[in-house]
């Protein structure tokens, strides 16, 4: 079976690649298969973005398409930013750590020093025939007070796993997708399928 990956961040790509490995078949990229897609994600939640990516990529190729929405929740910032990780400062991923402890440091001084956190991830494999599989995942941590670590992307290096006792971006790419929402979401799908 081909598969599209309906993402266009690589660094998902490369995980999602990693810890599938050939389970569900051949996969391709956007660029692979010659589509381009960039629908809006205004769902809800990481469930209805995750749908909305992979029909749209579905319907460009008439292939079975799989995406992966996901995010950064923070317990004391309400759970934001949540489905809005990507875009939450309108800069980079640099930007969107800054602003994360800039509110962080603010919640701290109105008096709630709580830094726990989750990774959330709602991955989706849309077929031609209709047929949709949701599945979702998630790694729970605490936000450090600075950045640590060179791997990974997005907030990995301020998300200390307490799993793997240091940050994502400390740790290998194998510890990572030992423990990450992703690969705990892609699992949960398999056994589905
Ligand atoms: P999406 O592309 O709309 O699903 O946005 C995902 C965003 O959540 C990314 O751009 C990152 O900011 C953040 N994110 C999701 N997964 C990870 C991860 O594994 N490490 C670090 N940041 C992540």
């Amino acid at each position: 079976m081909k598969v599209v990956l309906a993402t266009n961040n690589s660094h998902k790509v490369k995980e999602i690649r990693e810890i599938l490995g050939d389970k569900l078949g051949e996969t391709l990229t956007l660029k692979e298969a010659g589509v381009f897609s960039d629908p809006e994600e205004n769902g809800a939640d990481f469930t209805q973005n995750a749908l909305i990516k992979a029909r749209a990529v579905c319907r460009l190729t008439s292939l079975p398409a799989l995406s992966d929405d996901s995010g950064l929740c923070v317990d004391a910032l309400g759970g934001a930013p949540g489905i809005y990780s990507s875009r939450y400062s309108g800069g980079d991923s640099c930007d969107n750590i800054a602003l994360l402890l800039d509110n962080l440091n603010k919640a701290e001084e109105a008096g709630n020093p709580d830094r726990t956190a989750h990774f959330s991830c709602a991955v989706a494999l849309v077929f031609p025939d209709g047929r949709e599989i949701t599945a979702e995942g998630r790694t729970y941590g605490y936000i450090t007070r600075s950045s640590f670590g060179n791997g990974g992307f997005g907030y990995d290096p301020v998300f200390y796993s307490s799993e793997l006792g240091k940050t994502f971006a400390a740790a290998s790419e194998e510890e990572k997708n030992s423990v990450s929402h992703r690969s705990r979401a892609l699992r949960a799908l398999e056994a589905k399928l």
